[in-house]
């Protein structure tokens, strides 16, 4: 098939399937990015990279900011992740039946074993968020999230590795970017991940994309992992009801999320969630994902967000396991009133 036919069909599979957004990255385009943009490493020959977003659903996002509901968004961050990937399957499969060799690549949730730490690098095979800008599904917001227009950066991205030499597309305009510098993102990330004053550039095929600099990825697995919740201000939280101290350097946080393992698998715990191969116990509720879901395009909903986050209290566990949002001073003496080993299942006692 011709090339410009074939990269044509590939975008309109998976947009005619659910996607909001496409783009192709090819070798070229993606020279000299970071590690995990060598298409080459899940296939050998790879010259480009079919890469998509798929919507989460907003109806979910405020209830679950609120502390309203927990549920909805996690189920439908499991519907989304589960359709991004398979749509990723859907058309590997599809380009290999017309022999043109793909692999799917999964949404979320896959690491690369062959780095020092191996699978605890939290290092992706390939990194959807950069074949994404450099391919113009969004643009890269100061989060480090990808961000688009009407979604914020509350889309699953995923991609299909090819041999095939598609005809790749350009990155967004940069003055197209929504993201004004506003920091909310920042503001509403407990664990810090997002550094307040330094910035990374990536350059990818000759063009560069700056966002601030990402600390280490243990302590976003800290908090949005539920292993604890409580701001450092003692004034919010996620959805976590665990209080254990976030360590302010890097390296103090494989320690802090070590120790606390055995509290969190204590805890009760919903039926719900992600199956991910580094929670203790294998299911992972998804109990953060502020800086992803505060991010709207139009600032004043998402200033009303930070304030839904910011206000809307500390989160508990009642002892059947429910877990309900309550003021600062009535979640200290809900744990005030427990025993020695209840306490220990949620702060440092
Ligand atoms: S929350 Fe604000 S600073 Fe952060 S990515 Fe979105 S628009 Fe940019
Ligand atoms: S998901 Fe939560 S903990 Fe992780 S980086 Fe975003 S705001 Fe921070």
């Amino acid at each position: 098939m011709n090339i410009q036919r074939l990269s044509q069909l590939a975008k309109d599979f998976v947009m005619n399937a659910g996607a909001v957004a496409v783009g192709i990255a090819t070798t070229e385009t993606l020279k000299g990015g970071p590690p995990s943009t060598d298409l080459t490493y899940v296939l050998p020959g790879a010259k480009s990279a079919i890469v998509f977003a798929v919507p989460m659903d907003q109806n979910a996002i405020e209830s679950f900011l609120k502390k309203e509901d927990m549920a909805a968004a996690n189920i439908d961050n499991r519907r989304v992740n589960m359709m991004a990937s398979g749509l990723s399957y859907e058309l590997s499969e599809f380009l290999n039946m017309k022999n043109i060799t793909s692999v799917p690549l999964a949404a979320n949730a896959v690491y690369r074993k062959d780095t020092p730490n191996g699978v605890f690098d939290e290092k992706p095979p390939i990194s959807h968020r950069y074949l994404a800008v450099r391919s113009g599904v969004g643009h890269f917001g100061l989060s480090g999230n990808v961000i688009m227009k009407p979604y914020g950066s509350a889309i699953i991205l995923s991609s299909v590795v090819t041999t095939a030499d598609l005809i790749p597309t350009d990155p967004l305009l940069p003055e197209d970017n929504y993201c004004d510098g506003c920091k909310l993102c920042v503001a509403s990330c407990a664990s810090g991940l997002m550094s307040p004053d330094e910035e990374t550039t990536v350059t990818m095929g000759g063009v560069s994309f700056t966002y601030s600099k990402r600390r280490s990825y243990n302590r976003c697995e800290y908090v949005c992992g539920a292993f604890t919740g409580l701001h450092p201000s003692g004034k919010w939280s996620t959805w976590s009801p665990a209080r254990f101290p976030i360590p302010e350097k890097d390296e103090e946080f494989m320690g802090a999320l070590l120790k606390t393992i055995p509290a969190y698998r204590s805890r009760k715990r919903a039926n719900y969630g992600l199956y991910h191969p580094l929670a203790p116990g294998s299911l992972l509720e998804f109990t953060c994902g502020h800086c992803q879901f505060v991010c709207h395009p139009d600032k004043a909903v998402r200033k009303a967000r930070y304030k839904m986050i910011t206000e809307s209290g500390v989160v508990i566990q009642e002892a059947d396991g429910t877990l309900k949002a309550v003021s600062p001073e009535a979640a200290e003496k809900h744990i005030s009133a427990m025993n020695l080993d209840q306490k220990s299942l949620y702060e440092e006692v």
